[in-house]
């Protein structure tokens, strides 16, 4: 409570909190209104569809579906699960013709062109849910004011429906000052970041190819509220996939020599996996998470698929792990004589932030929250998608940088996960609205 109390007892963070009052009351309503109603990866229709008329309705080009998307670089889309959210949408009041114009994908990019000559500036926000029970706590903010998830086992308990609500009232900002902006700004909402499936496709599309500088952020539960923390080099990079045996049925007593045994096949494989060289270089995890296999007692079994992951302190170092397992994979496939696959269904590279315009971020932030509540972060354990989109960038001569804002949640994932919204999300608005004044400010743009 002490720290809380110190952190707004900054000056510049009550000034922030009275200009963006306006944009808060948006920003807030439309967080609710997708927190009432988590989607899960690929599957948020409503939530594309609401983020859609809201752009448009500002007078934003608005791109969606496969002009946003590249569908041989989707990664991690159930075709069940996407049907499924398909009619849920429609049922919670989504138009055929909204939906239509998805073409089967969810996501959206709005575009505002001020029509003067300056840099192009990306903003990425996701948009997913989990599959994460929501606590029945009566204490916790969505019960008490009832906004809690009306999607049994799904919730927003990563703050992704924050990320969305911040950016839609952005765009909103963007327009109203487009006389004080130049050059053009993109506005990303990605999906399925969660299993680290969306960016890739987002990427190869070409999306982020005319960027000359992006912004990704994440409401945190490091930095308290009123803080914000800006990412120095960290993160693993990881490649999330699923490896599928086939083999051949028999009776497992009376002919087994003609059954060719896939579940076998996948557990020599998991311990096989666990005894490879790590790389002296780095980090390197490999982990098998679930096999399902087999079919009856009797019966040798012809299907198994085991979902694994790798991760890596560099993208090089993830690579070498992955082929060590693949290499693993394809020997245990040889010995059990069975056929394998192996598709990959998330992806993220660690994040090498561009100096530069992190030091933009920290300018901005203390001229939100002060000096003193700006400070620096690496993360060493999780993986972020967003880093896809930023090497895109960085890789085609652009720059890329990311940072957290505090909100005092409980930690993300967990079912009791409460960001204080009303002061935290004007935080990580404001911090953008002063990136892009210094970017793409009319008469101070940075490069
Ligand atoms: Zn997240």
């Amino acid at each position: 409570m002490t720290d809380r109390r110190n952190a707004f007892s900054a000056d510049p963070m009550n000034t922030m909190l009275n200009l963006v009052e306006g944009y808060t009351e948006e920003m807030t309503a439309l967080r609710r209104s997708f927190h009432a109603k988590p989607e899960t990866g690929w599957t948020e229709f409503r939530t594309t569809a609401i983020l859609v008329e809201h752009l448009k309705a500002l007078g934003l080009e608005v791109r969606q579906g496969l002009d946003v998307i590249n569908p041989d670089f989707v990664m991690g889309r159930y075709e069940e699960e996407v049907e499924a959210g398909k009619k849920r949408a429609l049922r919670e009041g989504v138009s055929q013709e909204a939906l239509d114009a998805m073409q089967g994908y969810t996501g959206a990019l709005a575009v505002l062109d001020t029509g003067r000559p300056g840099p192009v500036t990306a903003l990425r926000f996701d948009i997913d849910a989990l599959y994460v029970p929501e606590t029945d706590d009566p204490e916790h903010l969505p019960n008490r004011l009832g906004f809690a998830s009306e999607h049994p086992g799904l919730m927003h308990a990563c703050g992704h429906d924050c990320h969305a609500g911040v950016g839609a009232a952005l765009a909103h900002w963007a327009v109203d000052h487009k006389d004080e902006l130049c050059g053009v700004i993109k506005f990303i909402f990605q999906p399925a970041e969660e299993g680290t499936r969306g960016a890739l496709a987002m990427a190869e599309r070409g999306i982020v190819d005319d960027v000359d500088n992006l912004i990704a952020s994440h409401i945190a539960c490091t930095p308290r509220l009123g803080h914000v923390t800006v990412t120095d080099p960290g993160y693993n990079a990881t490649i999330k996939f699923d490896v599928h045996f086939e083999g051949r049925p028999a009776h497992s007593v009376a002919n087994p020599q003609d059954g060719r045994n896939a579940l076998m096949a996948a557990c020599h494989t998991a311990v096989m996996v666990g005894s490879l060289p790590r790389h002296g270089a780095g980090l390197t995890t490999v982990s098998c998470g679930r096999i399902v296999g087999g079919e009856m007692r009797n019966v040798i079994p012809v299907k198994a698929v085991m979902q694994m992951e790798v991760r890596g302190a560099t993208n090089e170092l993830c690579e070498y792990v992955f082929s060590q397992v693949e290499r693993a994979v394809k020997s245990c496939a040889e010995a059990f004589d069975v056929k394998f696959r192996i598709v990959k269904v998330g992806q993220a590279y660690n994040m090498n932030p561009s100096p530069d315009l992190a030091r933009i971020i920290e300018d901005s932030a203390a001229e939100t929250v002060g000096s003193d509540n700006v400070d620096h972060y690496s993360e060493k354990g999780g993986s972020e998608d967003a880093t896809i989109l930023m090497a895109r960038v960085q890789n085609l001569g652009g720059r890329a940088a990311h940072f957290y804002y505090g909100a005092d949640h409980k930690g993300n994932h967990r079912s009791d996960f409460d960001p204080d919204d009303v002061r935290s999300m004007p935080v990580g608005f404001t911090v953008h609205t002063r990136i892009l004044q210094r970017l793409n400010g009319r008469n101070n743009p940075s490069i």
